[in-house]
């Protein structure tokens, strides 16, 4: 079995959980669908938006020097890191040298994937997320499980319990409004005390050398105006060319995400407030990389907006732990590879390969092509398991071969009922019938 398979196996193993996970994420899916068919020219921004990026791709070098330029005229500093190892050590410094001990945080995937709270915690800096769902990961010490939505894995009773354990909150609360305000209440102080905030960047503007930072929840801007320094951390990826092209982005990515017509909070950084500091960390972190990779560079276009993780029947699912990375689902199972191909091979694995992720993503992603890209390439280099190979030599035979498809057929009918099967166990599934479908229809439409 695959780590993937592994851990899908204990997140499957309880039931309850299961169902809820998947109705959960599905429900969000729907939203999506809803709020995508109040906008008929949605197809339009899609190839658009897919345009947008492609088009900045081809020229980010150029753009990345523009957005540093007008960065700087604008008066941030701009830093550059060349790997996660880097962009840990520039942030610590920029804190180290001016003595912060404390650090509020908004939500930035990038952080995760580079590990910074765990680098700034080894080094004696109180890092303290403030997005509620990363708060409440980050207290029980988990990563997100989820891009947009990174404690979906849990129940409002778990969060109720956490909350009386590290908050003082009453023994048995767990109605939603009352651990948000006592969330609330803890955030506040620690928003105060806060000597430095850190924000992840949704889109950088090259014409103008600002960042842009979506939120539901406001706290971007509080751990921004309140401490004197702020720092914004980004991939190079995350370049739109001006604010004319953000336009097109914003209204693909909150409809994508949550189903919302637009996030609650889009706040525009031009430069640091008077009397304060901005520091921009410009990421490559082997982005560069996928850059060289005809095949794979389209996966540079994400947006993060976890629509594909919404509408992926293996995420839903298996759960975001299941990956062990910080972007799970199927983008996270592209991008995964690229960092440490042995170690995530199993992920492009982690796929039906239906194309629904490519249906929805709204920068037109071709997932599921790269994820199969993936599988052949990870064989090629011999990094697939032999029990896997043989399988899939044995699947491919099977199917290039009508006569041998309806021969395991009739074999699966009868030894199938009597093969004991973890999934249908679990996934509550009426036993497999003994007759062919075609036999079925035929007593439907001919009934004796
Ligand atoms: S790949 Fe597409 S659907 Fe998935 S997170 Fe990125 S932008 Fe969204």
């Amino acid at each position: 079995m695959t780590d993937h398979a592994q851990r899908a196996a204990s997140f499957v193993a309880d039931d309850a959980r299961l169902h809820w996970h998947d109705k959960a994420v599905w429900f969000v899916r729907n939203k999506r669908d809803v709020a995508r068919s109040f906008v008929p020219e949605w197809e339009e921004l899609r190839s658009l938006g897919s345009q947008i990026k492609a088009h900045t791709l081809s020229r980010l070098a150029d753009y990345l020097e523009q957005f540093e330029r007008n960065a700087l005229a604008a008066g941030a500093k701009v830093h550059w890191a060349r790997d996660a190892g880097e962009h840990n050590q520039i942030v610590h410094g920029i804190l180290r040298e001016r003595g912060v001990t404390r650090l509020v945080k908004s939500k930035s995937m990038l952080t995760e994937e580079c590990h910074l709270n765990e680098h700034l915690e080894e080094n004696g800096i109180e890092v303290v997320d403030t997005d509620l769902g990363e708060r409440i990961v980050q207290l029980r010490r988990e990563p997100p499980s989820h891009i947009v939505m990174p404690a979906i894995h849990l129940k409002k009773e778990e969060i109720g319990e956490l909350f009386h354990e590290r908050l003082g909150t009453p023994v048995g609360l767990s109605d939603p409004k009352k651990l948000t305000e006592a969330a609330r209440g803890h955030l506040r102080e620690k928003f105060l005390g806060a000597q430095a905030g850190l924000t992840g960047v949704n889109f950088a503007i090259a014409s103008t050398g600002g960042v842009v930072v979506c939120t539901n929840e406001g706290n971007a801007d509080l751990g921004t105006s309140l401490p004197p320094i702020h720092i914004a951390c980004m991939g190079v990826e995350k370049l739109v060319p001006s604010p004319r092209e953000l336009a097109v982005f914003l209204r693909l990515l909150a409809r994508s995400a949550t189903g919302q017509p637009i996030t609650t909070y889009t706040s525009h950084f031009h430069g640091p407030r008077p009397g304060a500091e901005m520091h921009i960390v410009i990421v490559d972190h082997g982005r560069s990389a996928i850059l060289a990779r005809e095949e794979y560079r389209s996966s540079l276009k994400c947006i993060r907006c976890a629509a594909c993780l919404n509408t992926c029947p293996v995420y839903r699912r298996s759960g975001g732990h299941s990956y062990g990375v910080s972007v799970a689902g199927p983008i996270g199972s592209i991008l995964a590879p690229h960092v440490d191909a042995k170690k995530h091979a199993g992920l492009p694995f982690a796929s039906s390969l239906c194309g629904s992720c490519s249906d929805v993503c709204p920068v037109r992603i071709d997932l599921h092509h790269q994820l199969f890209a993936w599988r052949g390439e990870l064989a090629a280099r011999g990094l697939v398991p032999v029990q896997k190979r043989i399988v899939s030599r044995i699947a491919a035979w099977v199917l290039a071969r009508p006569w041998a498809y309806r021969l395991f057929g009739k074999l699966f009918r009868v030894v199938g009922p009597r093969v004991p099967n973890p999934w249908t166990r679990q996934r509550d599934l009426p036993p497999m019938p003994r007759e062919s479908f075609r036999a079925q229809w035929r007593k439907r439409v001919q009934p004796r």
